[in-house]
């Protein structure tokens, strides 16, 4: 089975699609039985068959097979959004008195819901890389969460070292892998136990859905899919799968062009005076461009640079310059768009997280590359005295 396959045909060429090009969408949310025993029967297992939406849909079904073979995952699990994926893994593995090791800059919400987490008793740790996990370490660790590349600092994990390093002490891992998509980098493949998506970025890639995937083994996935899954109500419309179904299909094409014209802009970037640096781990300056060639199999296109200022206000002027990038949150979709993260944060969280005040997150789209450089050159030229 190939990525491009799996992205375009699988599970398409089954008897119930009727030979549908599009496959259709279960809109019902009900399912009815020949007999009270056949409900009871269909009840004892709810995530295998098909009763009530909230739980399971043959649409939002055809997606998980797709994610979960993109993945190299014995089992996926659709939700409502990225955090209601996030959310839920991390309640199904922690209970009261546990402890979770995060490394590295994670999304932000993550770290609100661990934060969120200390009332049920469970606690966390930030550290920077293994080292500092050595020491962080407790008796009741029973998770270590990341995502590499690193949330708005790009930096790269020894994927295989980390997980070997978790194992060995009786850890399971959890990584979010919404940067890479899972054409450019299969964290299972590398010993990590479960994988995230939200799915609202490249995988949708037209931002006109929210949704997310925990991707992993059965003995791990179902459990999230009986308890978390069912009970939290974080369920994927059918509408929202068929729409993550559409955008597997362009995934491959439109990734290799994202890769490239966010390769352009970064290179631009790289070589402007107004820069002083360009978090990009597809150039060879980037501190982690070696592990990237064992680990990634090509560059998502969200990265961030460091304008050569301090002042918020210039960084404020340089972002309403742009003419053709966007401010918006969010990224993976046809547009580009571009954040200062320092100008929307709490001072103690900017210097904590340590991000530069003149940190801009861009979000390369499909637009053509000359285009986007053009916007930038216009842009950066009230640094050019
Ligand atoms: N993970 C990462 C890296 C994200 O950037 C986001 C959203 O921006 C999420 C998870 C959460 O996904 P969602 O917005 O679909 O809940």
């Amino acid at each position: 089975m190939n990525d491009d396959w799996i992205c375009g045909r699988l599970g398409e060429d089954e008897p119930w699609l009727m030979g549908a090009v599009n496959p259709p969408v279960f809109e019902n949310s009900i399912f009815s039985f020949e007999t009270v025993g056949d409900l009871a029967g269909a009840l004892r297992d709810e995530d295998e068959n098909y009763i009530y939406w909230r739980g399971t849909n043959p649409t939002v079904d055809l997606a998980q097979r797709k994610l979960a073979a993109l993945e190299r995952a014995e089992r996926a699990k659709c939700f409502g959004s990225g955090m209601g994926a996030i959310s839920a893994t991390i309640s199904s593995l922690v209970s009261a008195g546990d402890h979770v090791l995060v490394l590295g800059a994670i999304y932000g919400p993550t770290t609100q819901f661990l934060r969120y987490l200390e009332k049920y008793g469970v606690t966390h740790t930030h550290v920077a890389d293994l080292a500092a996990a050595d020491s962080a370490v407790m008796p009741s660790t029973r998770l270590l969460y990341f995502e590499s590349p690193s949330y708005m600092a790009y930096e790269l994990f020894d994927i295989p070292a980390v997980t070997s390093w978790a194992r060995s002490r009786g850890i399971v891992t959890v990584m979010d892998n919404t940067w890479s998509t899972p054409l450019f980098q299969k964290p299972l493949t590398m010993g990590v136990d479960l994988v995230l998506h939200s799915l609202s970025k490249y995988i949708g890639g037209h931002s006109d859905l929210v949704g997310g995937v925990v991707c992993g083994s059965a003995g791990l996935v179902r459990p999230i899919a009986r308890t978390e899954f069912m009970l939290y109500g974080a369920a994927m419309s059918p509408h929202d799968a068929a729409k993550v179904i559409k955008g597997l299909r362009t995934l491959p094409v439109r990734m290799a062009a994202h890769q490239e014209r966010g390769l352009a802009v970064a290179r631009f970037l790289e070589g402007h005076p107004a820069v002083r640096s360009v978090n990009h781990p597809g150039l060879p300056a980037h501190p982690g461009h070696d592990l990237a060639a064992k680990q990634l199999s090509g560059y998502s296109s969200l990265f961030s640079f460091v304008l050569d200022t301090d002042d918020r206000d210039q960084v404020s002027k340089f972002l309403d310059n742009l003419r053709h990038f966007r401010i918006a949150v969010s990224w993976g979709g046809f547009e580009s768009l571009a954040i200062g993260p320092a100008l929307s944060i709490e001072e103690s969280v900017r210097t904590t997280m340590g991000i530069p005040i003149g940190l801009v997150r861009l979000a390369v789209g499909l637009e053509p590359a000359d285009t986007l450089v053009d916007d930038l050159t216009r842009a950066l030229e009230i640094f050019i005295a």
